[in-house]
């Protein structure tokens, strides 16, 4: 089943097959294609983050096959998560830093990895220049807690309980400015349910946002 709001697939397939469309019909001018070839591009690079997320979800989806269970150490994986996004981080002067217990869940290694990564991926693009995205791993009663937080735009509360949806974002065009597809945090949101964990968001405007799953202890 595809997510509700797929018509947002068509969006960008719309454009690539208007631009080729006047291409076709002569109404470009050689000087002006390498700009209507760039604009192909990026929609079509845009349509393969979006197919790729899609098939993310779709292997959360319970009548899929079952994924391979293992112990994951959840430090270790956020580490590596911020060494993948430290270009970015140092594009906008932002610090990221992984602190805690190497603590080990049973999880899916693949999919804990993609929400580690859209949690922390939102946590730099959504920040301000010079901003700070810290991620912890600590124990908590019989759990393992994973909390990624940072010091950015924030969330306003009318959003808050609506950013997990497919496809939703508080500031669409911002945010599509931005590269996201708005299916990050369904896949958060559906893998954690996957594992069984708990999911919780605290965000003030301005000041930032802290998103905190909860994984029973091994
Ligand atoms: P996107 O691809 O648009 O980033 P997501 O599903 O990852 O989609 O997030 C949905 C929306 O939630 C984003 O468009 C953004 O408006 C908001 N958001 C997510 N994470 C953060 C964050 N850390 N700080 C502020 N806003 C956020």
């Amino acid at each position: 089943m595809l997510p509700a709001g797929s018509h947002e697939l068509k969006t960008p397939l719309t454009s690539i097959s208007g631009f080729a469309e006047i291409m076709k019909n002569g109404l470009v001018k050689p000087e002006d294609v390498p700009e209507i070839a760039g604009d192909i591009y990026d929609e079509a690079q845009r349509l393969i983050a979006l197919i790729e997320d899609i098939i993310r979800l779709s292997r959360l989806d319970e009548n899929s096959l079952p994924l391979e269970m293992e112990p994951v150490d959840l430090l270790a994986m956020a580490e590596e998560v911020a060494r993948r996004l430290k270009p970015a981080a140092l594009q906008k002067g932002v610090s990221l830093v992984t602190r805690g217990e190497h603590l080990e869940i049973t999880g899916a290694r693949q999919i804990l990895d993609e929400m580690i990564f859209n949690l922390c991926e939102n946590a730099v693009k959504y920040n301000r220049e010079n901003g700070k995205v810290t991620i912890t791993v600590q124990p908590m009663e019989n759990e393992v807690r994973l909390i990624v937080e940072d010091t950015g735009i924030g969330i306003p509360l009318a959003h808050q309980d609506r950013v997990f949806e497919c496809f939703y974002r508080v500031d669409k065009s911002h945010s599509r400015e931005m590269g996201g597809t708005g299916l990050g945090l369904s896949i958060v949101k559906h893998g954690a349910a996957y594992h069984g964990a708990s999911l919780a968001l605290e965000s003030k405007v301005g000041q930032g946002t802290k998103i905190t799953l909860s994984f029973k202890r091994k």
